[in-house]
């Protein structure tokens, strides 16, 4: 019988570890594995993992690191023997814009969130009232039934109040997926919590170490714990090395051409057929590794639980990397980066749209030089898409000035770059683990298998894992 054929829709990290994992991951082909093809609608390979060369350096100007702590995406670094590429994050810490001026974030917080009132002591930004809501949690907490689920803030503002919410909570959690923690769904996004608040008693005791392990998909907000890592080609080449070996392994790669139908056909042996606007292939299994909403765009007519996933928003962002001369620059003496909480007020007018800056010559020691920096500002949240309608000389000069204001100083800029992600970090609200439980069930009884940031986590090491388990799903339908 010919080796089934096995369509991949979307190339970013995790079709392309869909594709390792269906050709035999660490251990390679053999005669009876699928024939591969990965159809990728922009014209690179990864996704959200692109390098480019700046200011005679390479910098990624998407996900720029992944959590050591998690296997999978260390685990595919070994498996394509990569290992000595390994780079580990240089420093720790970062600031917070309170009030007017830089604090330090303090030590001890446990996935992003405070878990003794004695850290925040030190902090000048925060009012008493906010310091004292935290002593108030650890001596009498407030008391908050939840049930399934809740979101994220509000589990926070009940707890511990609006302000340590809103000023320190938010943009350490809701920052880093770039939506509000008003939406997001604690058991989704960050199950240690919800498991902390259903304790009943106080969050902050119920969030130190000896509480919930379970990092979940918000892991990749703690400021402190396990190492982040690179590459030393950065992270974009990772997905750049792991299409080498696929085509080694005879995996079709196809680029700039975006899948515009998905048809079931009458055949018991190929029931699908993928369409681009030049092609046509038939497939036994398919395996949807875009942003949720183009799956229910190709397949939602087939059953309302793919015709949901519309549901799923995605909020965009853009990145503005900057590059100076040290002499120009004065960074906080510590730390990998300044937070920006949500409303701050920017001093020319309404409020700053840059959300974080990274210090990436401090994360990363492959980018550190004598004589210049290299630093990039985040901008955007679901509700705040105020950088779409700017040219890329205007935002970074919105963002100069912004940074003006964050920083010591910031003073001649050498070379700026803008990198835009139309809709980059898929939103996780009340009912999400459902909605893809079901999604997940239809799409076993069709010979499809769904994969990517919209359902397993947003991250690289949740989207590679989540690419490998929809192609061990796919084999296992193959083989019945
Ligand atoms: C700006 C930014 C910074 C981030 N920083 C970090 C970080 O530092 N660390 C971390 O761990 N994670 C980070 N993340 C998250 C992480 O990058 C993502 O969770 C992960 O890369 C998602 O991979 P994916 O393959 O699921 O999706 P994507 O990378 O979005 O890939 C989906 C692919 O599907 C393609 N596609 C869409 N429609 C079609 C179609 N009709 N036909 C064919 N192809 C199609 C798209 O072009 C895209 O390439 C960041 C994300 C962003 C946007």
């Amino acid at each position: 019988m010919a080796r089934p054929s096995v369509v991949i829709v979307g190339g970013g990290i995790a079709g392309l570890s869909a594709a390792w994992e269906l050709t035999g991951g660490a251990n390679g082909p053999d005669e009876n594995s699928p024939r591969v093809e990965v159809i990728e609608a922009s014209d690179h390979l990864g996704g959200a993992l692109v390098t480019t060369s700046f200011a005679g350096r390479t910098i990624d100007l998407g996900a720029d690191g992944f959590l050591a702590r998690r296997p999978e995406a260390v685990t595919l670094v070994r498996e394509l023997g990569l290992e000595d590429q390994l780079e580990a994050i240089n420093a720790s810490g970062a600031s917070i814009w309170l009030n007017g001026a830089l604090d330090v974030l303090p030590e001890g917080l446990v996935l992003g969130f405070p878990a003794y009132s004695k850290t925040l002591k030190s902090m000048r930004g925060l009012s008493w009232r906010a310091k004292l809501a935290a002593r108030r949690d650890e001596w009498m907490p407030r008391r908050l039934s939840v049930g399934n689920d809740a979101t994220i803030g509000t589990i926070a503002r009940t707890k511990l109040g609006r302000e340590l919410t809103y000023q320190f909570i938010e943009p350490l959690i809701g920052g880093i997926q770039a939506g509000r923690i008003d939406d997001l769904s604690a058991r989704s996004v960050f199950p240690p919590l919800l498991d902390a608040a259903r304790k009943g008693g106080s969050l902050m005791k119920a969030m130190r170490p000896s509480g919930p392990v379970n990092p979940g998909p918000a892991a990749q907000t703690v400021t402190s714990g396990p190492a982040f890592y690179s590459l030393l080609g950065g992270v974009g080449s990772l997905p750049v090395e792991l299409a080498r070996h696929l085509h080694e392994r005879g995996v079709v790669l196809r680029t700039g051409v975006g899948v515009s139908a998905v048809r079931r056909t009458p055949s018991g042996i190929y029931p699908w057929e993928v369409d681009t606007p030049t092609t046509s292939t038939l497939a036994n299994a398919v395996i949807f590794a875009t942003p949720a909403p183009v799956v229910a765009k190709l397949v939602g007519d087939i059953d309302p639980n793919l015709e949901r996933l519309r549901a799923i928003p995605s909020a965009g962002a853009a990145m503005v990397s900057f590059n100076l001369a040290r002499s120009e620059i004065t960074l906080p003496e510590k730390g990998t980066g300044v937070l920006v909480p949500l409303g701050t007020h920017w001093s020319g007018e309404g409020t700053m749209m840059v959300t974080a800056v990274t210090f990436l010559d401090r994360k990363w020691p492959r980018l550190t030089r004598e004589h210049d920096v290299v630093l990039r500002a985040h901008v955007g949240r679901i509700d705040d898409d105020r950088w779409a309608a700017m040219s890329d000389d205007e935002l970074t000069s919105r963002v100069t000035s912004e940074l003006e204001q964050l920083l010591p100083r910031f003073g001649t800029v050498l070379e700026a770059k803008v990198q835009r992600w139309p809709a980059g970090l898929p939103q996780y609200y009340l009912g999400h683990d459902e909605m893809v439980a079901s999604a997940k069930a239809s799409a076993a009884t069709l010979r499809i298998a769904l994969a990517g940031s919209a359902y397993d986590g947003v991250g690289i090491p949740a989207s590679i894992g989540s690419g490998r388990r929809a192609a061990r799903e796919v084999l296992a339908q193959l083989r019945d």
